[in-house]
C-alpha cells in the first residue's frame, strides 16, 4: 500500500512523525529536569532512580500512544489519497474528469517537450440515441466507448470525460501517423461495437478531431486545434478521423 503513497503526502507523514518524535523528547528533557530537582532537594531519591523515573516511565507510557497516533495518521494519510484519486474520475466511465484531465495536460506541457496529440472524440447524434432508446442506455453507449477508449491506447496515456458524450485523450511520444491509427482504430471499434438495447443495424458512432504537437503550441492552442479538427469531422459527415500537425500548420501559416 505504501508504494500508493505521493510525495506530498509522504513529507507529510514524515513531518508528522517528526513533531511527534521531538514532542517525546522535550518531554522527556522535562521530566528529565524535574526528577534531576527532586532529587536535589529530597536525598531519600537516588540519582538511578530519577534517572528511571524521568526516562524509562514516559517510554513504556508514551510507545503505545505513540504506536496508536502513527497507525491513526497513516491511515487518515492512505483515506486521503482513496478520496483525491476518487475526486479525480468521472463516475460513469472512471475515466479522468475534465479537471484532471486538464491538470495532465499542463503536467506533460510543462515537462521536457515531446510530440504528442490530442484527441477529441465525439459520439455523433448522440442525442438521437437518448430520444430514441433511453437516458439508460444512452449511458450504457457512453461506458461502451469509454472502453474502447481504454482498450486501443497505452496505461499512461491520460483518457478524460471533458463532456457528456465528448471524451479526450493525450498521446504521449505519439506523431501523426501514430495518432491516425489510434485514432481510425478507435472510430471503427466503436462502430463495430453493440450496445445492449441498441439495434445492431443502429451503429453507434464518433467523430474524431486531433492535433499533433511537439515543442509548440500552448494549452488554449492545442485544445483549440483539436477542437477545430472535430469540427471539420463533424462537417465531413461523422464517422470519421481529421489530424493535423500542429507544429507543421504554424511553419507553413
Ligand atoms: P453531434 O453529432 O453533432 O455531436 O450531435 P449530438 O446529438 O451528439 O450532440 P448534442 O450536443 O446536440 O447532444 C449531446 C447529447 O448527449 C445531449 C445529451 O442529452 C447527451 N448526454 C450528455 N451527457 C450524457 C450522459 O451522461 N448520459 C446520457 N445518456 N446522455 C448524455
Ligand atoms: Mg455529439
Ligand atoms: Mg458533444
Amino acid at each position: 500500500m505504501s508504494v500508493l503513497l505521493n510525495h506530498s503526502s509522504q513529507w507529510r507523514r514524515v513531518t508528522t512523525v517528526g513533531w511527534a518524535t521531538l514532542a517525546t523528547l522535550v518531554c522527556m528533557a522535562g521530566s528529565a529536569i524535574y526528577a534531576i530537582l527532586y532529587y536535589l532537594n529530597d536525598a531519600e531519591v537516588t540519582a538511578g532512580q530519577a534517572v528511571i523515573a524521568s526516562l524509562i516511565l514516559p517510554v513504556f507510557i508514551g510507545t503505545p500512544i505513540y504506536y496508536v497516533m502513527f497507525r491513526r495518521i497513516r491511515m487518515l494519510a492512505f483515506r486521503n489519497l482513496r478520496l483525491e484519486a476518487k475526486n479525480r474520475r468521472d463516475g460513469l466511465t472512471k475515466c479522468l474528469n475534465k479537471m484532471a484531465f486538464h491538470r495532465e495536460v499542463l503536467r506533460f506541457l510543462s515537462g521536457e517537450r515531446r510530440s504528442a496529440a490530442l484527441l477529441i472524440i465525439d459520439a455523433d447524434h448522440f442525442k438521437q440515441i437518448n430520444d430514441t432508446y433511453g437516458h439508460d442506455i444512452g449511458d450504457e453507449a457512453i461506458k461502451m466507448i469509454a472502453q474502447k477508449l481504454r482498450a486501443a491506447v497505452r496505461r499512461r496515456d491520460p483518457i478524460g470525460r471533458i463532456g457528456g458524450e465528448e471524451f479526450a485523450i493525450l498521446l504521449c511520444d505519439a506523431d501523426l501517423k501514430i495518432a491516425q491509427s489510434v485514432a481510425e482504430r478507435i472510430r471503427e471499434a466503436v462502430n463495430l461495437s453493440d450496445v445492449p438495447g441498441v439495434p445492431t443495424d443502429a451503429r453507434l458512432s464518433v467523430s474524431v478531431g486531433g492535433t499533433v504537437f511537439g515543442d509548440g503550441g500552448s494549452f488554449a492552442e492545442i485544445f483549440r486545434s483539436a477542437d477545430k479538427r472535430l469540427y471539420s469531422a463533424k462537417a465531413d459527415g461523422r464517422n470519421c478521423v481529421v489530424i493535423d500537425d500542429f507544429v507543421e500548420m504554424r511553419r507553413a501559416a
